[in-house]
């Protein structure tokens, strides 16, 4: 492979970046090293001042950055085809970061009412005890209701794509360009896509988030990470950030880049079964109704490896339908190897309000299955003796 001292990323395609984005000529080893250590030498109290000052490049202490951090935020950069990338604790921590640097004192959000349910906390609970309002968009499919909610204080528009549980696919481009009319940034929570079935910067959007501890971690760690220009990554960086101290851990970013080595293979494996599932659920008649959508046309590669389906009945035949299946975890996360399946309304999503759910789509006959990847017909044998149990 032909390295320069930053590799020639253009023409590498997607599966080899998951291995080698952000590589330098000087990196040498097998595995990403681990840098397990809070603080670096800084050598000269000149050069100290020069990276305390901000004319210098350096790792100082691992709350701002680190070298095996660093390694994951370049990484997961040129799978983005981002500019600079900043890793977080959590997903949550990256949304929490992004929205203050972007909305503080007494800006105004306009976000899709189509959440995880911590992000709709978040935006409807806490972020107006600090003056940051946010109005909801009902319909986040009609392009006109994201324009009436914006007013002259509105920072940012803020999608999330597809959404979790309803798998609600966005035009991200138009979204985009509707953001851009009105001189404020588009930023998208891309968790359940991955790099690997949709860039949104590509699209026009400014900011990316993930939390990575769903598909890129499968699993094992809790992360999340920021993407976007290199200024506003240094920005962040140097004042939200390296103060309020939600920073990724070392380990948690080595085994990070170690799960994102299979990224793709594990994605795409996902998005066939869980196509095979979305099918064999839409012709049973203990079955309302199946979010996912086949061959969406912003989504070429697949849908992704989460599903819902709302069961005849309602919570009751939800909850017998989660209790009889045998081989997935009833667990609040998505995205890993083992399958997952939860009761969004009475979990996830418990925090909203009845007519917060209503609005969002989310009843109380809803099963969310985040599909693994065991052998997909398991799958389905298991879904069938469940739903013929109501
Ligand atoms: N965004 C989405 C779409 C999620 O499903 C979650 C789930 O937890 C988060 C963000 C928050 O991420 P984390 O749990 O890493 O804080």
């Amino acid at each position: 492979m032909g390295r320069t001292s930053q590799m020639n990323l253009n023409p590498l395609r997607a599966r080899t970046l998951e291995i080698h984005g952000g590589e330098t000529l000087g990196d040498k080893e097998i595995r990403p090293g681990l840098a397990r250590v809070v603080t670096f030498p800084l050598k000269s109290s000149e050069r100290a001042k020069r990276i305390f000052e901000g004319s210098e490049q350096g790792f100082v202490y691992t709350r701002i950055n680190n070298p095996t951090v660093d390694k994951f935020e370049k990484r997961v950069a040129a799978m983005e085809g981002a500019e600079a990338g900043l890793a977080t604790a959590s997903g949550m921590a990256a949304i929490d970061l992004v929205a203050k640097y972007l909305a503080h004192s007494g800006g105004h959000i306009v976000a899709s009412n189509q959440l995880y349910g911590g992000v709709f906390y978040l935006f409807r609970e806490l972020l107006p005890k600090l003056g940051i309002q946010v109005n909801f968009v009902e319909n986040p499919h009609d392009f006109s209701a994201w324009e009436q909610a914006i007013i002259p204080g509105t920072k940012f528009l803020y999608v999330e794509n597809p959404s979790n549980p309803l798998i609600g696919v966005f035009d991200v481009r138009y979204l985009a360009e509707i953001a851009h009319c009105y001189g404020i940034p588009l930023v998208v929570d891309s968790t359940l896509a991955t790099p690997v079935l949709c860039n949104p910067l590509t699209l026009g959007a400014d900011i990316v988030i993930h939390s990575a501890s769903k598909y890129m971690g499968n699993g094992e760690v809790i992360g999340g990470v920021v993407l976007g220009k290199q200024e506003l990554i240094n920005n962040l960086r140097s004042g939200w950030f390296r103060d309020t101290g939600a920073c990724l851990s070392p380990d948690n970013a080595a085994i990070l880049c170690s799960h994102l080595e299979s990224l793709s293979s594990r994605v795409l494996e996902q998005c066939r079964s869980a196509a095979k599932i979305a099918n064999f659920l839409s012709t049973h008649p203990k079955v309302q109704e199946v979010f996912y959508p086949t061959d969406h046309v912003y989504l070429p590669r697949g849908s992704g490896g989460l599903l819902a389906f709302a069961v005849a009945g309602g919570r009751r035949e939800a909850y017998a339908v989660i209790r009889h299946l045998q081989i997935p975890w009833l667990a609040a996360n998505i995205g890993e190897a083992r399958s997952l399946v939860i009761h969004p309304a009475t979990t996830t999503h418990g925090k909203m309000t009845n007519e917060e759910r209503r609005a969002a789509g989310i009843s109380e006959s809803m099963v969310r299955y985040s599909v693994g990847l065991e052998d997909p017909q398991d799958l389905i044998d298991d879904l069938a003796r469940a739903l013929a149990t109501i």
